[in-house]
C-alpha cells in the first residue's frame, strides 16, 4: 500500500482530549478520544490536573498515529487546539507544575476582578484586549497562582517559572522543554495582550502584576513551534499549527472572509464572525479578538457566547428527566403544538447582549395542552432564539449583512434544530461534511506551515457541505415569534432593558 501524507490534531478540550489524524484532503483516517477528571475543590472552582491534560493527549495521539500508519496515512505534522484561558504555571528547571491547572470557568477572581473593575480600569483593558474584566480570562489566574503557592512571586520574578494555556503546555512537554510559546489566539485571552499591537502589553502587565519574566513567544498560528522530543511520540514531528478551540473551529469551517461566521451547538454555544483586518470594537458587549495570525498578518472577529445551548437538552433528559436521550428532541419538537411557549434557559445568567449574570430561567405561556414536546420544542427554540439575538449583536456592530451561518458541534445532528436556526435568524444554515471542525482547523493551520496548503484561500475548495436548511417562514411569522421570545426575556432580567 503507497504511503499517503496527513497531519495530526491534538484537539484539547474541557472534559476530554481528543487526537484525530486526517489526510491532505481533510478526511478522518484514525480518531482517539479520553474523558480526564474534573476537579471541584470548592464552589466555583474548577481545576483540571495538568498531568491528566498531558498523558491524555499523549495516550490519545500515540493511538492515533499508529491507527493512521496501519491505514497508510503517515502524520508529518501536528497542529493543536485547546481550551482556552485555563491557565498553568510550572518550574521551568524541572518542568513540575506549582499548582493544578486553573479551568477558564472557575470564578475564584470575580471579587478581583470587581475590584478592578469599580477602579474603573475596564475601558482601557477592553480597548487593548478585546475582553471585559471577567474571572473566566488567565491574568487574575496567574496572579492568583502567584499569591497563593509559597514563593511563587519571587521565582516568577527570578525568571523560575513559566505560564502558559494549556497550547503552551502541551507544546513545552512534546518539545522536551525546548519551546516555550503560544500563538496570537491563545495570547488573545489572557487580558495581557494588546490585540492590534499583537504583543503583550507593560501597561496590563503592571495593572494584574505579572511578571514579563513568565510568558511564552507568541507566534503566528501557523508556525515553526518546536519539534518533538524522540521520547515523547516515539518520533520528532514539527509543531506547526496552533489555535485556541473557537478560532480552529473558524479556520476548520473556512470562515476565511470579512462576514463569515460559525456557529459551534455543545453544551453552550460560541458564535465567531470573522472581521477581516480591522479589530472591530463592540457596544453590545460582544468580545473582539484575534480570529487566527497567518504570515503575521491577523484576521479578527466578534465572538458571542451563549451559556446554555444542548445544556437544556440536558436538562430535559437529566433534571426533569422527560426525555431519555438527547437525539430523541428532533421528533418530539417536530410533533409539538408550541404556539407562544417559550423558555428562557438563564440558569446561569444571560450573556451577550443581555449580560444580566443575576437573571435566572423560566418558563412562559404554558397551557392545558403543554406537554414534553413542548418543553422540547421551546428548548431548542431557546437556542435558536439567542442566536438570533447575537447575530443582530453582531450586524450592529460590524455593519456587516449576513447571508449565511455555517455550523458544527453535537447539537447540529438535529435537522430540525437547523432549520428552525434558518427559519428564526432568517440566514441560510450550512451544516459542512466534517464537523470536527475544531480539529480540522488545527490540522489546516499545521498543513499551511508545513507547504502541504499553500494558502488558506486554497482550502476553501476543501470545505463540502453536507445540507443546507433556506428559511421557511415568512419575515412577519418570523418577526413576531422573536418579539414574544424579547418579551419573555425581558420579564426575567433583575435590571430593566
Ligand atoms: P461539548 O463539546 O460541549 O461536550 P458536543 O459538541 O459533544 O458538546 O455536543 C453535546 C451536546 O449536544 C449535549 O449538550 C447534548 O445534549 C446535545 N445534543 C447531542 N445530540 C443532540 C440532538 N440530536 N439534538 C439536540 N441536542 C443534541
Amino acid at each position: 500500500m503507497a504511503e499517503r501524507d496527513g497531519i495530526l490534531a491534538i484537539d484539547q478540550g474541557t472534559t476530554s482530549s481528543r487526537a484525530i489524524v486526517f489526510d491532505l484532503d481533510g478526511r478522518i483516517i484514525a480518531t482517539a478520544q479520553r474523558e480526564f477528571p474534573q476537579h471541584y475543590p470548592q464552589g466555583g472552582w474548577v481545576e483540571h490536573d495538568p498531568k491528566d491534560l498531558l498523558d491524555s493527549t499523549l495516550e490519545t495521539s500515540t493511538k492515533a498515529l499508529k491507527a493512521a500508519k496501519a491505514a497508510g496515512v503517515h502524520a508529518r505534522t501536528i497542529g493543536i487546539t485547546n481550551q482556552r484561558e485555563t491557565t498553568i504555571v510550572w518550574d521551568r528547571a524541572t518542568g513540575e507544575p506549582i499548582h493544578n491547572a486553573i479551568v477558564w470557568q472557575d470564578r475564584r477572581t470575580a471579587e478581583r476582578c470587581a475590584a478592578l473593575k469599580s477602579a474603573g480600569h475596564e475601558a482601557m483593558v477592553a480597548e487593548r484586549t478585546g475582553l471585559l474584566l471577567d474571572p473566566y480570562f488567565s491574568a487574575t489566574k496567574i496572579a492568583w497562582i502567584l499569591d497563593n503557592v509559597a514563593g511563587a512571586r519571587e521565582r516568577a520574578e527570578r525568571g523560575e517559572l513559566a505560564f502558559g494555556t494549556v497550547d503552551t503546555w502541551l507544546l513545552w512537554k512534546l518539545t522536551g522543554g525546548r519551546s516555550h510559546a503560544t500563538d496570537a489566539t491563545n495570547a488573545s485571552r489572557t487580558l495581557l495582550f494588546d490585540i492590534h499591537r499583537q504583543c503583550w502589553d507593560d501597561e496590563l502587565l503592571a495593572l494584574f502584576n505579572i511578571p514579563a519574566a513568565i510568558l511564552p513567544e507568541v507566534l503566528d498560528s501557523a508556525a515553526d513551534f518546536g519539534v518533538t522530543d524522540d521520547s515523547v511520540l516515539g518520533q520528532a514531528l514539527p509543531v506547526g499549527g496552533i489555535a485556541g478551540d473557537q478560532h480552529a473551529a473558524m479556520v476548520g469551517q473556512c470562515c476565511f472572509t470579512p462576514g463569515m461566521i460559525k456557529s459551534t451547538y455543545g453544551t453552550g454555544c460560541f458564535a465567531l464572525m470573522n472581521t477581516g483586518d480591522e479589530a472591530v470594537p463592540s457596544s453590545n458587549r460582544l468580545l473582539t479578538t484575534t480570529a487566527y495570525r497567518v504570515n503575521g498578518r491577523a484576521t479578527y472577529a466578534l465572538e458571542g457566547a451563549i451559556f446554555i445551548a444542548g445544556a437544556a437538552i440536558q436538562w430535559l433528559r437529566d433534571e426533569l428527566g422527560i426525555i431519555a436521550h438527547a437525539s430523541q428532541s428532533e421528533g418530539l419538537a417536530n410533533d409539538a403544538e408550541a404556539e407562544g411557549l417559550y423558555l428562557v434557559p438563564a440558569f446561569t445568567g444571560l450573556g451577550a447582549p443581555w449580560w444580566d449574570p443575576n437573571a435566572r430561567g423560566a418558563i412562559f405561556g404554558l397551557t392545558r395542552n403543554t406537554g414534553v414536546a413542548e418543553f422540547v420544542h421551546a428548548a431548542l427554540d431557546s437556542v435558536c432564539l439567542q442566536t438570533g439575538d447575537l447575530l443582530e449583536a453582531m450586524a450592529g456592530d460590524s455593519g456587516t449583512a449576513q447571508e449565511t451561518l455555517r455550523v458544527d458541534g453535537g447539537m447540529v445532528a438535529n435537522n430540525w434544530l437547523l432549520q428552525r436556526l434558518a427559519d428564526l435568524t432568517g440566514l441560510a444554515v450550512e451544516r459542512p461534511e466534517v464537523i470536527e471542525t475544531t480539529a480540522l482547523g488545527a490540522a489546516y493551520l499545521a498543513g499551511l506551515q508545513q507547504g502541504l496548503y499553500n494558502s488558506l484561500e486554497d482550502l476553501q475548495s476543501q470545505w463540502s457541505l453536507n445540507q443546507r436548511f433556506e428559511p421557511a417562514i415568512s419575515r412577519s411569522a418570523r418577526e413576531h415569534i422573536v418579539e414574544g421570545w424579547h418579551d419573555a426575556v425581558r420579564r426575567t432580567l433583575t435590571t430593566p432593558q
